[in-house]
Order: C-alpha cells, then structure tokens, then sequence
C-alpha cells in the first residue's frame, strides 16, 4: 500500500497535487497551508504575506483546496483500489 502510493508519487500523478503549492506572489515564498486559510490568514496577518506583505489571492486558496481534494482523491482512489484487489 505504501510501496504503491509512493510510486504514484514518484511518478508524478499526484506529485502536481501534493507539490504545487501555492507561491506568494510577492516573494515566491511556499504559502503555509494555515496562511491559505482566510478565516486564520486574516486574523494572524491581515491576509497577507508574513515576509513581504503582498496581498494574499483567493486563487492561491483555490489552487491550494484543489490540490489537497485532488491529493486525497488520489490516495483514496489508491485505498479503494487495494481493497478491490484484496478483497
Ligand atoms: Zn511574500
């Protein structure tokens, strides 16, 4: 099972998901996913970028949701295909 997710990664099927993250535009600083959070990102730092303080979009948000929906469909995708295959 892990042997399998990790040749998912490796081969790039989910690396885009799991390794795009989103840049500050400013500084091309990798967001954190906490910064990412409009609700937490505008109580800890006005929604801005902690180091250079451009503005944070709501498509880095975006990017950032589908990345992690599309992470998790893969590795359930890959949890479900075991189980077929097991059971
Ligand atoms: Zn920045």
């Amino acid at each position: 099972m892990a042997v399998g997710v990790q040749r998912l990664l490796d081969s790039g099927v989910a690396s885009g998901a799991l390794r795009g993250r989103s840049h500050c535009l400013g500084c091309h600083r990798t967001l954190r996913w906490y910064e990412l959070v409009p609700i937490a990102s505008y109580a800890v730092q006005g929604g801005r970028c902690r180091v250079c303080g451009a503005r944070i979009g709501r498509e880095a948000l975006v990017v950032e949701m589908v990345g992690a929906a599309a992470g998790a469909l893969v590795v359930l995708g890959v949890v479900g295909l075991v189980v077929l295959l097991a059971g």
